[in-house]
């Protein structure tokens, strides 16, 4: 089956940006963030294997293909049976968030701003991606994918707009079975089931490994600062890696933390973060938080604990079977607001908040993005009514407003 998503009437010519400058920006970003993650006391001792993945700027020798992605909803397992390497590439840096702006003009997110700036850099990690694949999750992703297809071939995966499984499992298993087709065309390469059970497989050690550090952060949080959590997960996510090796290095830190003792008593308010996804360097608002005194105990983001949090359950031998247990975790369990009800993101929370025995909920949301800010009403509403505090922090990728949100944290945790 021949597969292509975009005609090629009105494909237009790549254009990159030279802009050494901005390039300078992005670097100072990343180094700040890199020198305030490098002061924080009792890390991992191996917690430079990370770094390394994370901090690596030159992806351009590859000798695997490679195949970029964006959102939670699309599974990389698929991806990897393709012997691929498989690169999340929603991007944090607010420099490049500035350069995506000059093209693509308007009331945009600044994540999707930087993303497609990134892409017109050209030796950047994007653009060294063979092949991309998008969700339809809100408009501006649903749009760029022809946007992007200029770069390099695009696929747009179709999402249901509403998780209701009985209705769209059918649905989301055939749109797979398109991706997988389009791959097939793209790459010159066969899918292989034997490969996709592999993938799975691997994507099961991943999912364990990171519920094993937040069930001990859980209990310490102290053993792990949030933002070296969330840099242990974005560099299995965000860089192309050998996850074995990664997966060993995880199980060191979870020995690690394991054997940390819990302090007695902590009076460090427990916050479960919710909302906007934050990718590295983009670590503001989880600076400001852990440095006003409080500490992130669970989290729903789409790029923190959340994105690995429901693990692959294939109960049926066959390509379909494991093509309907990926739809059920990464369609129908996600947490993302762009489905029609806000239901699974709400237990979620609630669950969180219990589980984790949190005195608040820190919301989260990224300037123009819609989605958010309207689930943020009944959320708001919701906790109140269960008295849980609450407080919405809505900004973007400037560093301009920190001491502002820094006062509006310090105060939440004063009534904590
Ligand atoms: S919140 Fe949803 S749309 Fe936004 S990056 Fe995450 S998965 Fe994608």
């Amino acid at each position: 089956m021949r597969i292509k998503q975009f005609e090629d009437r009105y494909q237009l010519e790549p254009s990159f940006e030279e802009n050494p400058v901005n390039i300078r920006k992005q670097r100072f970003i990343e180094d700040e963030q890199i020198r305030v993650q490098q002061n924080l006391a009792g890390r991992p001792s191996n917690i430079g294997y990370f770094e390394g993945l994370m901090y690596e700027r030159d992806y351009s020798t590859k000798d695997r293909l490679r195949i970029g992605y964006f959102c939670r909803m699309i599974p990389p397992e698929i991806l990897m049976a393709f012997d691929a390497d498989a690169v999340r590439l929603d991007c944090g840096n607010g420099a490049a968030a500035a350069v995506g702006e000059e093209v693509l003009s308007g009331e945009i997110c600044p994540l999707a701003k930087a993303s497609f700036g990134s892409f017109l850099q050209a030796d950047s990690l994007a653009n060294t991606c063979d092949v991309v694949v998008l969700p339809s999750s809100c408009d501006a992703k649903r749009k760029m994918g022809e946007v992007l297809n200029d770069f390099v071939p695009t696929f747009v995966f179709n999402l249901p707009s509403e998780q209701n499984h009985t209705r769209y499992a059918r649905a989301s298993v055939s749109e797979l079975i398109r991706l997988i087709g389009f791959l097939e065309t793209q790459t010159k390469r066969r899918f292989s089931t034997r490969r996709l059970k592999a993938a799975i497989a691997s994507g099961l050690r991943r999912t364990r490994l990171v519920r094993e550090i937040s069930d001990l952060r859980m209990r310490n949080p102290r053993a792990l600062s949030v933002r070296d959590l969330f840099l242990i997960i974005q560099s299995v996510l965000f860089r192309p890696i050998d996850l074995d090796a990664w997966t060993e290095e995880t199980r060191l830190v979870c020995d690690e933390l394991a054997s940390r003792d819990a302090p007695s008593r902590s009076l460090r308010p427990r916050l479960v973060l919710t909302g906007a996804p934050m990718v590295w360097p983009n670590y503001k608002v989880l600076n400001i938080i852990e440095e006003s005194g409080a500490d992130i105990v669970a989290d729903t983001l789409c790029t923190g604990a959340q994105s690995c949090f429901d693990p692959v359950i294939v109960d049926e031998r066959g390509r379909r079977s494991m093509l309907r247990a990926l739809a059920n975790t990464y369609v129908f369990a996600s947490i993302c607001p762009c489905f029609i009800s806000q239901t699974t993101r709400i237990n979620r929370i609630l669950d969180l908040a219990a589980t984790s025995d949190a005195d608040g909920v820190i919301s989260y949301s990224l300037r123009l993005c819609q989605l958010f800010d309207v689930e943020n009403y009944r959320i708001t509403k919701t906790l109140k009514a269960r008295q849980i505090p609450h407080i919405n922090i809505r900004t973007d990728y400037s560093l301009e407003d920190t001491e502002q949100i820094r006062i509006r944290i310090e105060a939440f945790l004063e009534t904590l």
